[in-house]
């Protein structure tokens, strides 16, 4: 579904992503692991082009995000065209980012029938279902200031899942909330990650990488250092960066 081949991002002089290679295959569940400011957030916003990366591909389902191909050459997506390639990624941000103006079905239909020209009365009943998978049925008519933190980041996944996207990117999606509401989240999530949802997770919640990983990536220094199963890579680290990282957490 995603391949990310080579990416490069520089900030002024700073190099901060090195050429980082991934591949998601469909139904796979990345978690991305790695120390603060090490490029975890610039990789993701770099796949969804939210950053221009300096270097590198990212292709969904084959395709290239951001260029198309024209007499052999390559060529900057227009920007309709671009909102729409875009839209097979969805984002989850440490900030649920909702709408407080807009009620929890605003918020979730937006996307689909703003950008993807959905029926109205289409995108309504599959924000209903939308709801009852993260567990909170019958809340379409709430705000979310009326929500917890924790229901309000499932809003934002549920919107997120609106827009049938071939991969959903998630950037530390429990961090800002209390601790008593980070569980109901990586539930939802581990049960996305069942379900056969295609997802890169940005976490620092290991327990989550041991259970729902299919596969965990330790980045360090805008480098993968280390990539493989969970139970090899958190419990056999083959690179003293991986293992002082996974120190902390112990
Ligand atoms: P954290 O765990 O703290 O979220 P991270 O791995 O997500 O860290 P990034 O946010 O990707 O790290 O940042 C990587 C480096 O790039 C940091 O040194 C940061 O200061 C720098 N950086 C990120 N965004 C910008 C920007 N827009 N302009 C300049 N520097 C940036
Ligand atoms: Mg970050």
């Amino acid at each position: 579904v995603l391949q990310a081949i080579g990416v490069e991002k520089r900030f002024g002089d700073a190099s901060v992503l090195k050429g980082i290679d991934l591949e998601v295959a469909e139904g796979e569940s990345v978690v991305i692991l790695g120390p603060s400011g090490s490029g975890k957030s610039t990789f993701l916003r770099c796949v969804n082009l939210l950053e221009q990366p300096d270097g590198g591909r990212i292709l969904v389902k084959g395709q290239d995000v951001g260029y198309t191909v024209k007499r052999g050459r390559l060529h900057q997506v227009p920007p309709r065209e671009l909102a729409r390639r875009r839209a097979q990624i969805g984002m989850v941000f440490q900030q649920f980012n909702l709408f407080s103006h807009m009620t929890v079905l605003e918020n979730i239909t937006e996307g689909p029938v703003g950008v993807l020209g959905r029926k109205r009365s289409d995108a309504n009943g599959r924000a209903t279902e939308l709801l009852e998978l993260v567990g909170l049925a019958g809340r379409e008519k709430a705000y979310p200031e009326q929500l917890s933190g924790g229901q309000q980041q499932r809003v934002a996944i549920a919107r997120a899942l609106a827009m049938d996207p071939a991969l959903v990117l998630f950037d530390e999606p429990t961090s800002a909330l209390d601790p008593e509401l980070v569980g109901e989240v990586l539930a939802t999530m581990r049960t996305l990650a069942d379900g056969g949802l295609t997802m890169v997770v940005v976490t620092h919640e290991i327990s989550f990488a041991r259970e729902a990983a299919d596969r965990v990536v330790f980045i360090d220094g805008g480098v993968i250092v280390e990539e493989g199963p969970p139970e090899k890579v958190l419990d056999n680290p083959q690179h003293v960066r991986t293992r002082e990282f996974l120190a902390r957490f112990l």
